[in-house]
């Protein structure tokens, strides 16, 4: 068992300026608890019911069914307009621009990079190993006194595998900043989730998705699971009104009916199976990695000349091969068994 190290307090991680912040108050804020009727309160017209009012800025009834389905309180929940909100506010709430830095593991989900960019925070990384696995000592190596936030991604994208879960418990305890795990495709992996941890852990972010396993990339629904004082943080930063009502109403439909979601994971499983055994015995595919997601990585004979192939038979891969530890290869998702044939198909008459 490691030792934990003293953590930095939250006052001392989070940007002064959002430490002080009093936040917008909106109209729905200053009323709550009695069973008002007639509210002339937010300059909303009375017309056009039921979207002429503004949504719950804190989402509540949404938050009780995430708190169902993901075993958290509901004071542990940020819900944003994507886990890319979510992402971003991470460094808006914990990195100063041009003086504070992050480490990532690489290669890597790319947002990560991209609101470092966007907040001028210098972004650190440290290359997994040739199976994509993480080094805890690595990753401290490369932090110093103004690395704010470790960010991991566990089943990682591009890479498809599980982060080993002793050597991210271990940079939990020896790190004293925030360490953000993101969870997006936890639902494929069937091993146990970090967000389960967050009571032994106050320094940790983890990221659920709606996009992925839940079947809802387009109404924009992403999950912060953490201790309360840092959902208080995200909740004065974000937009008063991030989750607008068809999302939440959408969202809490979905959530009230979980069963389709296994079903739909279950047979992704199979799924993949089937199209990674059918891969190896390509003559075009050298390798395949081992995978806990909803996509594989396959190192092929030639990644370019096969996208543009598939390309020109109307099936779109995603073509890694530029990215770190990544030659040659593409990353497929697992479609319908149908599309799935047709990418195999394909391939094989090549
Ligand atoms: C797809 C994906 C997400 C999802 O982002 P949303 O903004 O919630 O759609 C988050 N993290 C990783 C690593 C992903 O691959």
């Amino acid at each position: 068992m490691d030792k934990r190290i003293k953590m930095r307090e939250l006052k001392d991680l989070v940007r002064p300026n959002i430490w002080k912040l009093s936040p917008y108050s909106s109209a729905r804020d200053e009323y709550s608890g009695h069973d008002a009727h007639v509210f002339l309160d937010a300059n909303e017209n009375p017309y056009n019911q039921p979207y002429n009012r503004y949504p719950d800025p804190l989402q509540k009834d949404l938050k009780e069914l995430v708190a169902k389905a993901k075993g958290v309180r509901t004071g542990q929940i940020f819900l944003g307009n994507g886990s890319d909100e979510a992402i971003d506010l991470v460094y808006r709430c914990f990195t100063r621009p041009g003086l504070d830095n992050v480490v990532a593991i690489e290669p890597t989900y790319g947002m990560y990079r991209v609101c470092a960019d966007i907040n001028d925070v210098e972004y650190r990384t440290v290359n997994l190993d040739d199976q994509f696995q993480m080094s805890a000592n690595k990753m401290l190596a490369a932090c110093d006194m103004h690395t704010k936030v470790i960010w991991i991604c566990s089943p990682n994208n591009p890479s498809g595998n599980l982060i080993r879960h002793d050597e991210i418990e271990r940079l939990l305890s020896a790190f004293d900043g925030i360490v953000v795990i993101d969870e997006a495709y936890s639902d494929f992996s069937g091993k146990p989730a970090f967000r389960k941890q967050l009571d032994q852990y106050p320094h940790l972010i983890v990221l659920n998705t709606m996009s992925k396993a839940w079947g809802c990339a387009a109404i924009r629904l992403g999950m912060a699971f953490a201790q309360e004082e840092i959902i208080h943080i995200f909740n004065k930063v974000k937009y008063p009104y991030n989750i607008n009502k068809l999302t939440q109403d959408r969202a809490m439909e979905l959530l009230r009916n979980p069963y389709e979601v296994q079903e739909w994971v279950n047979i992704l499983l199979q799924e993949r199976t089937r199209l990674m055994d059918a891969f190896i015995q390509l003559p075009c595919c050298e390798k395949v990695y081992p995978t806990d997601a909803n996509f594989f990585l396959a190192r092929m004979t030639d990644a370019q000349a096969i996208y543009n192939y598939l390309l020109e038979n109307g099936i779109i891969v995603r073509n890694r091969s530029r990215v770190k530890l990544c030659d040659n290869c593409l990353r497929i998702t697992i479609g319908t068994k149908t599309e799935n044939s047709q990418l195999l198909a394909a391939l094989r008459k090549m």
